[in-house]
């Protein structure tokens, strides 16, 4: 039976790794179909497409959208995207226009509860400058000491009514996104589900 893995993040949005060397790890570890799914962005594929083809595995062109849906945020993972299609290219841009300002607003909160420096901490983690989101506030914060795991920082900093949140509308979850196959991001972890 194939192994699947139909979520993992790149460095183009808040993963670790470039996405040939994330099709690679994947290979490597026995995965026959690979999504890669970066969070409001499609521009891993091409390079995923193309590491995919040499290690001789498959990959499912997806992203992971950031929606809102009854005024809370929802992470939906939208699988077999068409990565051209200009209807989602478009969405995806204005998605990722709210991030810069709402990061700001996060530095200013954990300002004032003394956390300085924060916006330019946090950027110092982003590997791409459209999408900088609470993951990489919270590898700040980790290695500054405010916190020791992924877990206490969101608790501690940056869930609602805590000193680094900022609520953000994203665009409503309602349309059927460019004839894609959308499933909830997987609640468990915050540095993975929670990241907005
Ligand atoms: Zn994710």
């Amino acid at each position: 039976m194939p192994r699947y893995d139909l979520h993992c993040h790149s460095t183009h949005s808040d993963g670790l790794f470039a996405p040939a060397a994330v099709v690679a790890r994947a290979a490597q570890r026995g995965v026959d179909v690979l999504a890669l799914t970066d969070h409001d962005v499609v521009s891993g594929l091409a390079e995923a497409q193309q590491a995919a083809s040499d290690a001789g595995i498959t990959l499912v062109c997806g992203s992971e959208l950031s929606v809102t849906w009854k005024d809370i945020t929802i992470h939906v993972v939208a699988l077999r995207i068409d990565p051209d299609n200009a209807t989602l290219v478009q969405g995806l841009a204005s998605i990722r226009g709210g991030r810069g300002e709402r990061a700001r607003l996060m530095a200013q909160g954990l300002a004032e509860a003394g956390v300085p420096g924060a916006y330019q901490g946090a950027m110092r983690y982003v590997t791409n400058d459209d999408l900088v989101s609470r993951t990489h506030f919270a590898r700040f914060l980790i290695d500054a000491g405010y916190a020791k795991d992924a877990r206490g920082v969101f608790d501690r900093y940056l869930t609602p009514g805590k000193p680094g949140y900022v609520a953000h509308a994203w665009p409503p979850c309602r349309r059927r996104w460019a004839g894609s196959t959308p499933r909830a991001a997987r609640p468990s972890s915050p540095t993975r589900a929670a990241i907005g």
